[in-house]
């Protein structure tokens, strides 16, 4: 989500004359779009804002903007914390920011724009065309979460669930179809509690999917992030209905423990997302699922953590992400007691190695094989191009004759554990 607000936050910039630089050096105005997610997240702006000042030592200082989900968590105390900071603008704020840098020009006035004004924000963007020209594209779709995991600050970052109008979204997704995207990627940090009403008329993330899919120059639909309460019948059914929806789900469990679920504040259990990836498989046979998960919850014991593992070698999860749990804080779980760090660290090496091999052998699986990929660009200054396959595995390969936008048939010749290496051999086949 950060990488679609950061090119919006480029198109409103773009309206009042700032264009992007690749030579750090010679910037006027320096945005670091941030995210909370990630352990250490605000010290790591810090350390950045330090080296910009040390770059900027013998020139002209740039304004400094530091805008995201860290922007959102520590607001104003930036700014005392570190001069150098011009402006704090949160993830729902960002709207704002030509408007504050234009007052900032004429009266060198600190701000701090840190409220919640998503329905604001999204009214101003559906103004501003989306730039991106990329094959394949981001499109927010929700934003916010009410689930309130007790680990996470998401709830309190980017606010309630907000779902943007239907119409908004679909004409935004026909702006990047024009642009030249052949893929569309929906996203909200809910992106399957999306539910949006209109004159009586409710649409939901199915509805969105539905209308996507009749696109005729539009080639692939993925969407996420996902919770599984939220995968409903009419969302599952759109595996069936839907040949462009992408058979690969994002699908997060955290853990495969009763117990740690409940403490996480999950509001689902073990087999309620068994029977969620059942239903999935029924509808879909060659569907995959991704996870994340988050080793030594407070209170992971070896049986929770076994839990985990057995659900991990039932699923066969592919191209998962998995942590040691790092509290939050201001989230219930900061205050909870840790666990064993050198107990979770042997934890996380277990599962990291056996989600590996899930994922060695699923790419080996592709080798001498034809794969479908969407062709993305050509490397630069090399004979190589970058495309996906249907389930986001990168695919290098040699082709002298493909152009980015095209779904082609590449024979896979290795792999390693993230990629696969083929060639093309011209042999097209037509959009899902
Ligand atoms: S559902 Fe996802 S975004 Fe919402 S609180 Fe839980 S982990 Fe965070």
């Amino acid at each position: 989500m950060n990488e679609y607000d950061s090119d919006r936050i480029y198109d409103l910039m773009s309206g009042i004359g700032f264009n992007k630089t690749d030579i750090k050096k010679e910037a006027d105005c320096f945005v670091l779009n941030t995210c909370h997610i990630r352990e250490k997240a605000t010290e790591k702006v810090y350390h950045e804002i330090g080296r910009v000042k040390k770059n900027f030592r013998n020139s002209k200082k740039p304004i400094v903007i530091i805008s995201g989900c860290v922007a959102q968590a520590e607001s104003e105390e930036m700014i005392k914390r570190e001069p150098y900071i011009d402006m704090v603008i949160g993830p729902q704020s960002y709207h704002q920011i030509t408007d504050l840098i234009l007052q900032y020009q004429r009266k060198k006035q600190k701000f701090n724009a840190t409220e919640f004004d998503v329905v604001k924000k999204f009214d101003k963007l559906e103004k501003i065309s989306n730039s991106q020209n990329k094959i394949s594209s981001y499109l927010t779709i929700q934003e916010g979460c009410d689930k309130f995991c007790h680990f996470c600050v998401v709830p309190y970052t980017r606010g309630p669930e907000y779902s943007r109008p239907f119409k908004q979204i679909i004409e935004e997704a026909h702006n990047l179809i024009s642009n030249g995207s052949k893929e569309i990627i929906l996203l909200g940090q809910n992106v399957n509690a999306y539910n949006f009403s209109s004159n009586n008329k409710q649409y939901k993330l199915s509805s969105l999917i539905n209308e996507l899919n009749r696109i005729d120059n539009l080639k692939r639909i993925r969407f996420t992030t996902s919770h599984p309460k939220d995968m409903t019948e009419d969302l599952i059914a759109c595996y069936d209905n839907c040949e462009k929806l992408m058979p690969f789900l994002h699908l997060p469990v955290q853990s495969g423990s009763n117990q740690i679920l409940a403490s996480m504040n999950r509001k689902h259990d073990r087999d309620y997302y068994l029977s969620v990836v059942k239903k999935l498989k029924v509808i879909r046979k060659n569907i995959k699922i991704s996870s994340d998960f988050i080793v030594g919850y407070p209170g992971e014991t070896e049986k929770d953590f076994n839990d985990t593992i057995n659900l991990i070698e039932e699923i066969g999860f592919v191209n998962s992400y998995s942590f040691i749990f790092s509290p939050r804080p201001g989230t219930p779980a900061a205050i909870k007691k840790t666990n064993s760090l050198i107990e979770s660290k042997k934890r996380l090496k277990k599962m990291q190695s056996i989600l590996e091999n899930i994922q060695i052998e699923y790419n080996k699986s592709y080798l001498n094989q034809y794969c479908e990929v969407l062709v993305e660009n050509k490397l630069t200054n090399q004979e190589k191009y970058f495309g996906r396959t249907k389930y986001m595995i990168p695919v290098i390969f040699d082709a002298n004759n493909c152009k980015p936008g095209e779904l082609i048939k590449v024979k896979i010749t290795s792999f390693n554990r993230n990629n696969l290496f083929g060639s093309y051999n011209s042999y097209k086949i037509k959009a899902a």
